[in-house]
């Protein structure tokens, strides 16, 4: 039996103001109940910054919170209708395994949605059974956190727990429930759900309410459509530009996995790129590379387009004027990708002013990693002289003679500074990852878990302690590959 049971001298101050925008965007519904909740993490730092307090809770009290056996005080819970483009094919979805318990007002004045994943099937499932596995949501809670750690606009992870139920995929495994926190679950896909029923007034609302959720600074007496796909550009711009940055591949950017708050969501097939190659996939179902490390700005691009198409009846009652007042924003994203993407390469080898051969020798970098694939994350540790990047490659002459021209170019003894704080020592590395899930997977152990998880914390700091973690994984033939909607 599930009960409203109060909890508000924990902290929540929920609202639900996201159901008023229009009936067509969400379904009201409760999660599933479950029988023998446990809780497997939760995450007290982000808990304090939302204004929870939770210690206080017994384990039984949490596990019941955190599987949505007992609602948090004030939750009318909800799942959000969306489409989008998957692999470009354009599909309606909707949440079909979560559902958003409400938006948390934090002390600070700041709203973050949360919400459940796993918790049950919604009028969205199609044919899927609302569940999730241990692996995949401690997986989200792990490298989501990582992304935060590294700086990177996120999704965050509350918490894990387990149901006590099975899930069945090609075998049975724990059924799980993450709680997500998000500054919005607005995507891309929520605007094409809408086009898709030509419901303009509906759009209309809900970019009222996305602009006053996240870009409050927009300029009212402009165009107010473009100025909206213009901020969302730039924040989707630093964000992938950021990805690219830590070598991060998303590997399922679908028109619904792109926010409009510019934060990382859906951590399905995601994976940090260790080898150095362009063209990296982890994805299974990735067969044409769509969403290859180096095709992230071009996917974004058209992404972008796809929701400019959404808005054209809101930038003008023309179609024709629309369209080319929408293609005249569009075509400014290659040159502003091609400045954010300098300036953040340039941080990344200690240069802080602009020169115009910095492209060159920015390019020449790339074009080395890319024919010799020396370890991404090491080859910018191996340039700030950190011994665990020690790799045979970094010997190579190639090499050698491009950072005699890079010493030429970063006179100053800044450089050091500028790059300790951009270029992480430590990422999570994918056999590391996998070996903490395995073992939390089929041994019931979170040891390994819990101490991948505080090293992420500090990734750009380099501890003797993290000293296992830093190492490169060993030489296979074997390409590591990474599954969706698990
Ligand atoms: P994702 O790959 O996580 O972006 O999911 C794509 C769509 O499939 C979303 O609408 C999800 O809600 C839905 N989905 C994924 N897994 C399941 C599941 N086990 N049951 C129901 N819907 C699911
Ligand atoms: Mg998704």
């Amino acid at each position: 039996m599930k009960n409203n049971v109060s909890l508000s001298d924990s902290g929540w101050n929920l609202q639900s103001s996201y159901t008023q925008i229009s009936d067509k965007l969400i379904s009201e519904l409760k999660p599933d109940a479950v029988t023998n909740p446990s809780t497997v993490i939760v995450n007290n730092e982000l808990a304090k910054k939302l204004g929870l307090n939770l210690k206080g809770m017994s384990k039984k009290d949490l596990s019941n919170l955190f599987s949505g056996n007992t609602l948090p005080h004030g939750s009318k819970p909800f799942a959000q209708a969306y489409a989008g483009h998957q692999f470009g094919q354009f599909t309606i979805l909707g949440d079909g395994r979560a559902h958003i318990v409400g938006e948390q007002v934090t002390p600070d004045g700041e709203i973050f949605d949360i919400q459940y994943k796993g918790s049950g099937r919604t009028p969205y499932s199609r044919g899927g059974d609302g569940k999730a596995a241990l692996g995949p949501m401690l997986r989200e809670y792990l490298i989501s956190e990582a992304m935060y750690h590294l700086g990177i606009p996120t999704t965050r992870s509350l918490a894990v727990v387990e149901t006590g139920e099975k899930v069945y995929r090609e075998v049975p495994l724990k059924g799980s429930i993450l709680t997500r926190v998000a500054s919005s679950h607005i995507r891309i896909g929520t605007f094409q759900f809408l086009a898709a029923h030509k419901d303009y007034d509906g759009m209309q609302a809900l970019l009222d309410f996305s602009i006053k959720r996240h870009f409050r600074n927009i300029n009212f007496s402009k165009n107010v459509a473009i100025e909206f796909i213009q901020s969302v550009m730039q924040k989707q711009i630093k964000l992938i530009v950021d990805w690219m940055r830590v070598g991060f591949i998303h590997g399922v950017m679908n028109t619904d996995n792109s926010t409009i708050s510019g934060e990382t969501i859906d951590y399905g097939p995601c994976a940090f790129m260790d080898s150095y190659d362009a063209k990296t996939v982890f994805s299974s179902i990735d067969t044409q590379g769509r969403y290859s490390f180096a095709n992230q700005p071009s996917i974004i691009h058209w992404n972008l387009v796809r929701l400019a198409e959404c808005l054209l009846p809101l930038i003008d009652k023309n179609e024709k004027k629309s369209i080319e007042i929408a293609q005249n924003t569009l075509n400014d994203f290659s040159s502003l990708f091609k400045d954010e993407w300098l300036q953040m390469m340039r941080k990344k080898i200690g240069i802080e002013d602009q020169s115009d051969e910095d492209e060159e020798l920015i390019n020449n970098l790339v074009k080395w990693m890319q024919s010799k694939n020396p370890d991404f994350t090491n080859t910018f540790c191996n340039l700030m002289n950190y011994e665990h990047a020690n790799d045979e490659v970094f010997e190579d002459n190639d090499f050698d003679t491009w950072k005699k021209n890079w010493k030429k170019r970063v006179k100053s003894k800044e450089y050091l500074k500028t790059m300790i704080n951009i270029n992480p020592v430590l990422i999570p590395r994918n056999y590391l990852v996998e070996e903490a899930l395995n073992e939390a997977e089929t041994n019931n152990k979170l040891d390994k878990f819990n101490d991948l998880n505080r090293a992420i914390s500090s990734p750009y700091q380099l501890k003797n302690v993290h000293i296992k973690y830093l190492m490169t994984p060993n030489k296979t033939n074997i390409p590591y590959k990474t599954f969706c909607g698990t």
